[in-house]
């Protein structure tokens, strides 16, 4: 755990200040929530706080409490850059990099003159003037809890605030089931209930809110699976034709690859997903136990994240980048054979 200027950041904020919150880009649940969250506390105590994201984010994320107040800089440019010019700070959630916000935004950024406050649960995280970086974390969002607390705050925790911590908890992990979760984030998650986050609803608007169309993209990368029991893998993929074919929308694919790591027997999962846009496949991998995808990414992806669940991206073809993961594979079959072991 990284904690840097913590207490020296509890003072700076004794005074009202003008604030912008930013999650990376692509946002999840977990970007949304934390800095929706903590935008919410902020205002509370008597700042000025914008929330500000680098691109869109899936329909499902659109009902968290303070949503429509969230300004996107590649469609707000001009809002963004306002917001940016009258901040005295900047708060980086749930991302460890500048370059994780992309683009244009990167570059703003880089030339941001004032300090940052980083609260991140990632693994490497660049060097800021404030930091509270804890990699055990099950997400932003337990962090921004514990930050609140350690602000001496949590009394100001409402029914806002606690929903949309609750949503970035659940969403990271995988509703209170991956290792990550302790029996601190479950402690936290009854404390929000209490303060008036309620459960059902929040699982019913992220998980019931699936289109026809996402059902039959989901069935199309079922058909598309394919295991390799040798390795303890299994990969999907989904071309852009089939992405329009069902009317692809943001969003559609998240949660898609857990499909494949739910086999029996298999421990590490992929999912390749053509992005005409960008040019790029882009690539998310999940793994159980020891194997860590967060190196793997790293290493031959261009990406990273966490030793269970990380992204990266390709340049080359469909085909090219899975012959090169498929030939990746026969480096790692010991390690994936003991990935899962007792
Ligand atoms: P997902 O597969 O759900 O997009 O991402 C899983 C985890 O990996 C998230 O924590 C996300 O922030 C991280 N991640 C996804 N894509 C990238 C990437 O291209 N680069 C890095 N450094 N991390 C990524
Ligand atoms: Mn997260």
């Amino acid at each position: 755990m990284i904690l840097k200027n913590i207490e020296d950041l509890k003072v700076y904020l004794n005074v009202p200040r003008n604030i912008v919150v930013i999650g990376h880009r692509n946002p999840d649940g977990d970007a949304i929530g934390s800095t929706l969250g903590l935008k919410h506390y902020l205002d509370k105590k008597g700042h000025t706080t914008q929330v500000l994201m680098p691109n869109e984010y899936p329909d499902f994320l659109h009902w968290v409490p303070g949503s429509e107040t969230v300004y996107r800089f590649d469609r707000q440019n001009n809002q963004c850059i306002k917001a940016l010019e009258k901040s005295e700070i900047i708060f980086l959630l749930d991302f460890n990099a500048l370059h994780r916000v992309g683009g244009d935004m990167q570059n703003t950024l880089e030339k941001y003159e004032n300090d940052f406050a980083l609260i991140d649960h990632h693994q490497q995280p660049d060097d800021f003037k404030y930091m509270y970086s804890d990699t055990t974390m099950s997400s932003t969002c337990e962090m921004v809890y514990n930050f609140i607390k350690m602000m001496g705050d949590v009394d100001l925790i409402d029914e806002n605030i606690a929903t949309c911590l609750y949503v970035g908890i659940m969403t990271d992990t995988g509703s209170f089931r991956f290792r990550s979760t302790t029996s601190k984030t479950h402690k936290i998650i009854a404390d929000l209930i209490d303060k008036g986050a309620k459960n059902d609803r929040i699982h019913s608007n992220i998980y019931d809110a699936n289109s026809y169309n996402r059902l039959l993209l989901l069935g199309q990368a079922l058909s598309n699976m394919k295991v390799l029991p040798e390795y303890k893998t299994a990969f999907i993929t989904l071309s852009n034709e089939e992405k329009e074919k069902f009317n692809y929308e943001k969003g559609d694919t998240e949660g898609v690859v857990n499909y494949a790591l739910s086999l029996k027997n298999i421990v590490f999962a992929a999912i390749f997903i053509e992005d005409k846009e960008q040019g790029i496949i882009k690539i998310s991998f999940r793994s159980k136990g020891k194997f860590s995808v967060n190196q793997f990414a790293r290493n031959y992806f261009h990406g990273g994240g966490h030793d269970n669940a990380a992204g990266g991206k390709s340049e080359e073809t469909m085909e090219n980048t899975i012959q090169k993961f498929v030939s990746l594979l026969s480096n790692y079959q010991q390690e994936l054979e003991t990935s899962y072991e007792a």
